[in-house]
């Protein structure tokens, strides 16, 4: 049970600062994942929750209690790295009793702990193997198998599945998830990886040069992109991003762009005329079937670049006037190069952006 709570943190290298001003609420038993760029400040953040580096400015609470001068280890923490280092020599349980038998813990209360961690993490065949007769999966379990024995009041996570091969990292994602629903423990994840943070998260802190972007749900971060650089960076293919003009004519609202006009409905920021940046999202373009929903003025003929058929699902690139951009698309497409498609744009979903200031317009 643990709440953990940072309150305009800073932290300085020499003259640079590299975290500014980091305010965030994680509610007991939340699963927050920090996302951002490398370089952003995400492991300097994290290691200053656990206590390995200290803040230059603010205050991080645990469970309300001040602990910038907390010692790491009276901050019932436990952290499982990217690059975790297992004892070679010791078996799987021996990994996992370490810290248990330097806490000076009886023996019966250590197997029990092992044995009960072991059962969550599936490891209890290969207790008595060495490090190096197991997969890279089973590693990184043993690795988090020796954080959960602790049974510490925050689990923090640095990039645990940079490691392994894409099948695994998929595999132990949910493995994860599955830990988190049984174990009911808050956890501060941290990965530059925007599907891991979009399928994990409870809550995603998006993180740009040390600075918090937006915190909000998965849904929210990719419906609501306070800014260009939430949008760009969460959703993958990535948004398109168009320069267009917007109107507010006696007609009603509209938006111009890569040489068409389109009717919408503008959010109350925009004025007549506003040069903006129109994000599109790539599942927002629609074709065949998918059209009848649309309004006629959506429709748009697209010049295929080149079709890619991802299993039930096409990606499409297309050209629209001298804009290049992508769609997701249900269905199998087969499509050939300069062939022209007839694609809708569900401009419900449009995203508004300010050219200067890259703030969303709403
Ligand atoms: P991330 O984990 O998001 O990739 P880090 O938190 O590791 O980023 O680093 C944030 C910034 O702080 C980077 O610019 C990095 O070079 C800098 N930095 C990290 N550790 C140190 C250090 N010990 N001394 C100086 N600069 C550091
Ligand atoms: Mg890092």
């Amino acid at each position: 049970m643990a709440q953990v709570e940072l309150v305009d943190v800073c932290k300085r290298f020499g003259a640079t600062e590299v975290v500014h001003d980091a305010n965030l609420r994680i509610d007991d038993n939340e699963f927050i994942v920090l996302v951002g760029p490398s370089g952003c400040g995400k492991s300097t953040i994290l290691r200053m929750i656990a206590g390995l580096e200290t803040i230059s400015d603010g205050e991080i609470k645990i469970n309300g209690r001040k602990v910038n001068d907390v010692m790491p280890k009276d901050r019932d923490v436990a952290m499982v790295f990217q690059n975790y280092a297992l004892y070679p020599h010791m078996s799987v349980f021996e990994n996992m009793a370490f810290s248990l038998r330097m806490a000076k813990l009886g023996k019966d209360e250590i197997h029990r702990k092992v044995n009960k961690a072991a059962d969550i993490l599936e490891l209890t065949p290969y207790l008595q193997r060495k490090p190096a007769a197991l997969s890279g999966g089973q590693r990184q379990r043993v690795a988090m198998g020796r954080a959960i024995v602790r049974s510490p009041s925050v689990f923090l996570f640095d990039e645990p599945l940079s490691n392994l091969d894409a099948q695994l990292r998929t595999q132990m994602r949910m493995e994860l998830k599955k830990m988190h629903l049984k174990m009911q423990t808050t956890t501060i994840y941290v990965t530059h990886d925007q599907i891991e943070a979009m399928t994990l998260a409870d809550r995603i802190v998006i993180l740009k040069d040390g600075k918090v972007q937006q915190v909000g749900t998965p849904v929210e971060v990719y419906e609501q992109p306070d800014n260009r650089f939430v949008a760009g960076f969460i959703g993958n293919p990535p948004i398109n991003m168009l320069p267009a003009v917007v109107g507010r004519g006696s007609e009603g609202d509209e938006i111009s762009f890569c040489g068409l006009t389109f009717p919408v409905s503008l959010p109350a920021g925009c004025k007549d005329q506003d040069q903006v940046l129109a994000g599109i999202r790539p599942d927002s373009i629609k074709r065949d079937g998918a059209l009848a929903a649309l309004p006629e003025q959506w429709l748009i003929d697209g010049k295929v670049v080149v079709a890619e058929i991802v299993g039930s699902q096409s990606l499409l690139e297309f050209t629209m006037g001298d804009a290049s951009i992508i769609a997701e698309l249900e269905g199998r497409v087969a499509a050939a190069p300069g062939q022209t498609m007839k694609l809708g744009l569900n401009l419900e979903n449009l995203l508004l952006f300010d050219p200067e200031t890259e703030q969303a317009i709403r």
